[in-house]
């Protein structure tokens, strides 16, 4: 580490990741400094409908990292203050169900069963004892047991506390510019308010870690995948899991850059239900799309027809970190000394956030990951193609 250096690492982007490697940094004793051009977690980790699932995921890296994660979350809020603790997690399962030809949900969850996911094939009766006001054209469901919620802004905001409490500081209205880099290392962070010397520099900028890494010097083709939510008013209990079509697979999965709607129901602690989800590669275009939520509201009273008679409070959309290869990018810039990445997690980033801070502690310590490592490196063709 450079002499009179005020952080061992910087990590830019106050997000979920950023505060989940940050708090996993700061657990193992490094001192670290996080810096956000706005406040904490208010880019796209304030859009996240906070889902941590394993259900959604075809077997593959993407699937470990989540699995590992879901069980990384508990030992996270395990050592979070406990003034901040509660960020209205529920371990409350994920149930999907199709319509329509039972074969492909069934041979998918045969698949996840083989790579060690809890997915249990249920019949539309079992669906509905799970579900009581679910569509009766259920053909087939999907039970998850280990999917879970919790709130993504209290989430990162705890984890953040955490980092304060350790001696970390938090500085929110910083925009970061640049590395300064000496014989071919990162020796420190220029910003809006100045440069701060550090060892290393963590872009955690979600999907602004492209302009990030090529103003630091290392391009990475990180996108924004526009996404929209509708939120209900303030109901009574009338949907207890996390529920989708088993369509949404194929539209997480997919590299289309057109309009992709798939539904996704579920209900928060506050009592409002939230309806997804869209995805849609329009640049940073935030404007709302009456076309979109239409969509969203038409396919949701399909699989809940109650939600037909129910008022929507308001909608409101994010822009997903996106890799081409739909993997999130995690480790250290091969081309930039000192020069880290933990970014592109998409549409999962609040539930692969722990393992991700995991791994990049691991990394940067030299210690043995938790998890195989290669498949999120930077110098992979598709991140690199920028
Ligand atoms: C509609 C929608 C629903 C979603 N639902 C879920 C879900 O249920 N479950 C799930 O796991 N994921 C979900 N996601 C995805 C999840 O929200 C993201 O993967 C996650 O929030 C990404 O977190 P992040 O920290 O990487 O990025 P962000 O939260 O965007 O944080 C990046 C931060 O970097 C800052 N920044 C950028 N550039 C600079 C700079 N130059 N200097 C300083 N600061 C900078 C930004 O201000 C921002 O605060 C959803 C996304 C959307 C859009």
């Amino acid at each position: 580490m450079p002499g009179g250096a005020t952080a061992d690492v910087v990590v830019v982007g106050a997000g979920i990741v950023g505060a989940a490697c940050a708090e996993a940094l700061t657990a193992a004793g490094v001192k670290v400094v996080v810096v956000d051009r706005g406040a904490a977690a208010s880019g796209t980790t304030a859009s996240g409908e906070g889902n941590v699932l394993v259900s959604d995921k075809e077997p593959g890296p993407e699937l470990e990292l989540a699995i590992a994660s879901r069980a990384e979350w508990g030992a996270v809020l395990a050592r979070l203050p406990e003034r901040v603790a509660d960020v209205e997690w529920e371990s409350k399962g994920g149930v999907v169900v199709a319509t329509t030809d039972p074969g492909p949900l069934k041979a998918f969850a045969a698949k996840q069963q083989a790579a060690g996911v809890d997915a249990r094939v249920i019949t539309p009766a079992e669906a509905f004892e799970l579900e009581p006001l679910l569509t009766r054209n259920v053909t087939i469901g999907v039970h998850y047991p280990a999917d879970a919620q919790l709130q993504p802004v209290l989430a990162a905001t705890a984890l953040l506390t955490a980092v304060r409490d350790r001696g970390g500081s938090v500085r929110p209205g910083v925009d970061a510019l640049s590395v300064r880099t000496a014989a071919g290392r990162v020796v420190g962070l220029e910003t809006s308010a100045g440069e701060i010397a550090c060892g290393a520099v963590l872009n955690a900028c979600g999907p602004w870690a492209g302009a990030f890494g090529a103003a630091a010097g290392a391009p990475i083709q990180v996108l924004p995948r526009r996404g929209m939510i509708l939120v209900t008013a303030p109901l009574p209990e009338c949907v207890r899991h996390k529920v989708y079509d088993a369509d949404y697979v194929g539209a997480v999965g997919s590299g289309d850059a057109d309009l992709q709607t798939s539904t996704v129901v579920e209900s928060t602690r506050a009592g409002t239900v939230l309806i997804g989800s869209s995805r849609e590669r329009i640049g940073f275009d935030d404007s709302v799309r009456v076309k979109v939520l239409r969509e969203l509201a038409r396919k949701a009273v399909g699989l809940f027809p109650f939600l037909g008679d129910v008022p929507v409070m308001r909608a409101y959309g994010g822009f997903r970190p996106y890799a081409p290869d739909h993997l999130p990018v995690i480790g250290p810039d091969p081309r930039v000394e000192g020069l880290w990445h933990a970014t592109g997690h998409e549409g999962a980033g609040i539930g692969l956030a722990p393992s991700t801070g995991r791994l990049i502690t691991e990394l940067f310590l030299g210690l043995t990951p938790h998890i195989a490592p290669d498949p999120f490196r930077v110098d992979r063709p598709a991140v690199l193609a920028a």
